[in-house]
């Protein structure tokens, strides 16, 4: 998952620049505005190439957030250190003379997209996922139901979930929907040793509350089987590995089908994961008492959540509905979807954690595919009007990342992603279609905007107050930072 290390990435990185550059032909005098919108990996990615690309362009990005590195921050599981090494470059982009960054400033109440668009000659979305898909399935909002995506930014001292409070101590038993890499680091956090958590930069709050915890069997529940479970070969050989964890897997359910078998043929990484499965299946293995229990449970789907006996309103445990494979492929290629058996199982829990998929928010003035939680593009360039068949670009408007492709990928997808988008806003550039640089305001706009709202913006050496002031407390009790997790923390410490 690091980006940029090895020898291959970094000689397609260069081979990349060389394509954009020659793109980027243009000469101005006035230096061209760019506005990037969210500063995780799509957004970093995004104003790393437009800096390379162009010598006179300006990129600021803006962020709601007082920090910056969106995902990275408050996505990548604290017992990944390597995945989060990223930063430095990043860091490295947002000190270039030509880059500044606006933490603090929120799209929509700080400053609208309008304003924006008439700020900056072009203007890129790359502000992700920050909502979740829903079941729609009954009672899925009783207290102890959470999105993944919440129960991460808890457990990385994200402001939102400061207050999330999950309650850890009540049962022994969580189940997660879903089998993809998220739900395997949630599950992964809940079953690790606490000692291994504790060197970490898991967010003092969650340390303490898993430090109580009282779960010690979870449920990995999949709609589907070991074969297309969505995990990758690295993150499950992880998982498998925590010490004195006892893995439970039906040996039934590893019996592949002849679709089963095309679908392993095809990808090496499903082949990798139905043998880390089939491996980590003991014969006869009865749960050990003081063991932590870790249970895949496959072709299974979510029917209703169920409310608890003994504390009214809150979960107590979730029907889950036996599943087929139904092939509903080609000739060229096998898709198998999960259709439901009328077969009904229960399993009790006092937490449950529903890992299907993040989600993209909407805001004003801006087109949105709410089916699949994206902005229509066209490689990039915003859509405005995609019916009838034709596609009608929104010059000056783009995406990248997440809101662009939808929830899937890895940072380093991101890489390739903002180079597309880049692309398409260089051959905008050449043909004109950008309006004249001499007459956007851009930074100093942004500025008087901000200031005429009493906007306490918060600049990328603000962010070096938080950063230094976590690393200071982290030293104290031997963690590589201990994060500052509440709103009024943060600013205080950025705004000394
Ligand atoms: P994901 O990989 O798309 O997994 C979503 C899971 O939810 C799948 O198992 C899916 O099953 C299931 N699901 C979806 N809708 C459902 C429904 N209605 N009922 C039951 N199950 C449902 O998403 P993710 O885990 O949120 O990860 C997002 C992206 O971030 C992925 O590309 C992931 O690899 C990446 N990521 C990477 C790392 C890492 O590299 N360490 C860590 C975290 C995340 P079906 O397959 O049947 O649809």
């Amino acid at each position: 998952m690091l980006v940029g290390t090895s020898t291959s990435m970094y000689s397609l990185k260069l081979k990349s620049f060389g394509r954009i550059a020659r793109c980027f032909s243009t000469t101005s005098s006035s230096p061209l505005r760019i506005c990037v919108v969210g500063s995780g990996p799509a957004g970093f990615y995004t104003a790393e190439k437009l800096l390379k690309a162009h010598e006179s362009v300006e990129v600021d990005i803006i962020d709601r957030l007082p920090t910056p590195f969106g995902l990275v921050r408050s996505g990548v599981a604290p017992d990944h250190p390597e995945t989060k090494v990223v930063i430095n470059q990043f860091s490295r982009v947002a000190q270039n003379e030509r880059c500044s960054f606006f933490g603090n400033v929120s799209l929509g109440s700080s400053v609208t997209l309008l304003e924006l668009r008439n700020m900056y000659n072009a203007v890129v979305l790359a502000y992700g996922a920050e909502s979740d898909r829903s079941l729609g399935i009954p009672k899925e909002e009783l207290a102890g139901i959470y999105a993944a995506r919440e129960f991460v930014w808890w457990y990385n001292g994200h402001p939102d979930c400061r207050n999330l409070a999950p309650d850890l101590k009540s049962s022994d038993t969580a189940v997660i929907l879903g089998q993809g890499n998220v739900a395997l680091d949630v599950a992964r956090i809940l079953l690790r040793p606490i000692e291994e958590l504790a060197r970490t930069d898991i967010a003092s709050h969650a340390l303490a509350a898993l430090e109580e915890s009282s779960i010690r069997k979870v449920y990995l529940v999949g709609r589907r089987g070991p074969v297309q479970a969505a995990c990758t070969a690295k993150e499950l050989r992880e998982i498998l590995g925590i010490k004195d964890l006892g893995v439970y897997i039906k040996p039934a359910d590893l019996v592949t089908t002849p679709a089963d078998e095309i679908e392993m043929k095809n990808s090496r990484i499903r082949r990798r994961v139905h043998e880390l499965l089939s491996k980590a299946v003991t014969p006869g293995c009865t749960p050990v008492a003081s063991q932590r229990e870790l249970h895949f449970v496959f072709f299974r789907k979510p029917d209703m959540f169920l409310e608890s006996d003994d504390k009214s309103g809150h979960v107590g445990g979730i029907r889950l509905e036996k599943t087929a494979l139904k092939d509903v492929g080609d000739d060229e290629l096998v898709k198998q979807v999960a259709v439901g058996t009328g077969v009904y199982e229960d399993i009790s829990c006092g937490l449950a954690l529903k890992s299907i998929g993040y989600k993209s928010v909407a805001v004003d003035g801006l087109p949105f595919d709410t089916n699949k939680g994206i902005v229509p593009n066209d490689r990039g360039r915003v859509l405005a009007d995609a019916s009838h068949g034709h596609l009608q670009h929104d010059i000056g408007l783009y995406v990248c990342g997440w809101l662009k492709r939808g929830p899937t990928g890895i940072i380093g997808t991101n890489l390739h992603c903002a180079e597309e988008t880049i692309s398409c806003i260089s051959e905008d550039l050449n043909r004109g279609a950008l309006a004249s640089a001499s007459t956007k305001p851009g930074r100093e706009g942004l500025r008087q905007v901000l200031d005429s709202r009493n906007t306490r913006v918060v600049p990328f050496d603000g962010w070096g107050k938080i950063d230094c002031e976590e690393r200071r407390r982290g030293s104290l009790k031997n963690k590589p930072r201990e994060k500052l997790a509440t709103w009024e923390e943060l600013l205080e410490v950025a705004c000394r």
